[in-house]
């Protein structure tokens, strides 16, 4: 609700102050959603009627003094993740029909806080993309310029959030999904640490990768949802509650604080005028008292590449699960035997999963293991080693997040690596795990621009509270 309720914050007082009743925002979403979703596309289903009931509800939660934190509260759920009882397909004609069996610990802890499903966003499909153009039921649109596409994977999220449909979003994020559709569309976008938000519940694409976070207006939603979303979960063994230790001397200040700026990140290939708005947002950081470091991050040109093969390795493994005998979309039934079946089957995977399947079992197969994949991980170690020997010199690390801005729907498709380069800045976050987040910072060519500062490893409410005094300095939209 960019327009009419700046924060969840906002939005709850109203709610308690009489001023404003869940319903009433219910039905002003319908009738935006009506209108625009259609040419949009940011999601795939809604849940109108579901959302009006939920909404009285809300209203005699509130009447009754009943409200738990969240109620009324709208949100977008991106498809890959498990809603009970509702199709959850991750984008994918391989799933079309699949009804989920349970709700997610991440969505089910914000149900559990009184949070409306408005609908499921769209995405690129098995989250595999950076435009949202691979969902097998059309791109979603970029609503600062509808020719453009919204970035990706979570574009339907970040669209929604944008453009007033829901008051946050979830997303994932394997390797840029939430921050670079959140800088191309222009709110904010949160990685959290790996491991602080719970993967139960969410269709898994590359396992060691992988989070689940917001899609926002403003940082204090991000902080909030990540506050519900957030902590240990038995259903996932790589879950923990984050234990982060670095403070603010003053809230708004960052005096004391020292960013890094990577000398690898500001290189040809990232546009001029994107470099020049994340300057200006580096001015900002310093002056708001922070120390500006310049540090060197070797390896990071080879995270791109690393990730090229690590996360296909870990697709390849994961979707191997649709088979067509388990799940949806089988053609086992009609096929003339168990390899025709499989066959048959695996055709509904669109181009980009086909294709990241085989690269995955090849870089795995016996023959190559040691060349491919044992050295992906080799680099991704060496990565690690960068940010940790960086660690040792400052407190953040500040680069943009997409080298270039939203840019016409259409022009990448046909080019692979052209798309996957939009993730250079993002990637390495994922490979090493740290928290991370897009942030507005300005406009080139009328598009938004993403600044992007990350963290060490649990240091999510830090990076949080720097993103906060940066925000609230006011560089976010056009300077
Ligand atoms: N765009 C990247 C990719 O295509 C990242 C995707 C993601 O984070 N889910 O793999």
């Amino acid at each position: 609700m960019a327009e009419l309720f700046p924060s969840i914050q906002e939005t709850i007082a109203a709610y308690r102050a009489k001023t404003l009743m869940p319903s009433q925002v219910a039905a002003e979403l319908l009738s935006r959603l009506e209108k625009e979703n259609p040419e949009l596309n940011a999601y795939l289903r809604t849940y109108g009627t579901e959302m009006i009931e939920a909404a009285k509800r809300a209203d005699s939660a509130y009447a009754t003094g009943k409200a738990r934190p969240l109620e009324g509260i709208f949100v977008g759920i991106k498809d890959n993740l498990l809603v009970s009882g509702t199709l959850t397909g991750s984008a994918s004609k391989m799933l079309e029909g699949y009804v989920a069996p349970y709700t997610g610990t991440a969505v089910k802890k914000l149900f559990d806080d009184g949070a409306i499903m408005v609908g499921k966003t769209n995405m690129d499909e098995f989250a595999m993309g950076s435009s949202t153009e691979n969902s097998a039921y059309g791109a979603t649109k970029n609503p600062k310029d509808l020719t453009c596409v919204p970035g990706g994977s979570s574009g339907g999220s970040a669209a929604a959030v944008a453009s007033g449909l829901c008051h946050i979003a979830l997303g994932s994020d394997t390797g840029g999904s939430i921050r670079q559709p959140a800088s191309l569309c222009g709110c904010v976008g949160f990685k959290p640490t790996y491991g602080s938000v719970s993967r139960y519940g969410l269709m898994s694409m590359a396992s060691s990768l992988d989070v689940i976070g917001p899609l926002a207006n403003s940082v204090g939603d991000a902080r909030t949802v990540f506050n519900t979303i957030r902590g240990g979960d038995e259903r996932d063994a790589t879950s923990h509650d984050i234990k982060g230790a670095k403070k603010l001397a003053a809230p708004g200040s960052l005096k004391g604080v020292k960013v890094g700026v990577p000398r690898e990140y500001f290189l040809p290939g990232l546009d001029a005028d994107v470099e020049g708005c994340v300057q200006k947002g580096i001015a900002k950081l310093k002056e708001l008292g922070a120390e500006i470091v310049e540090i060197s991050l070797p390896n990071a040109e080879h995270g791109l590449a690393a990730y090229y093969v690590i996360m296909p390795a870990e697709v390849s493994t994961n979707l191997s699960r649709f088979d067509g005998v388990r799940y949806p979309a089988s053609k086992m039934k009609s096929a003339a035997s168990l390899i025709d079946g499989y066959v048959k089957s695996r055709a509904a995977f669109g181009p980009e999963p086909q294709r990241r399947i085989m690269v995955g079992t090849y870089v795995l197969s016996a023959g190559y293991y040691d060349a491919y994949y044992r050295q992906a991980e080799k680099v991704r170690g060496l990565i690690i080693k960068d940010f940790n020997d960086a660690w040792q010199q400052v407190d953040l690390i500040v680069s943009p997040t997409s080298p270039t801005v939203a840019w016409p729907i259409g022009e990448k498709v046909d080019d692979p690596l052209a798309m996957y380069l939009s993730d250079i800045f993002t990637i390495n976050a994922n490979l090493v795990g740290i928290p991370s987040i897009s942030l507005p910072c300005g406009e080139a060519d009328g598009m938004p621009v993403g600044i992007q500062l990350a963290a060490p490893r649990d240091e999510d409410m830090f990076l949080l509270d720097v993103a906060e005094a940066f925000e609230k300095a006011g560089i976010g939209s056009a300077d």
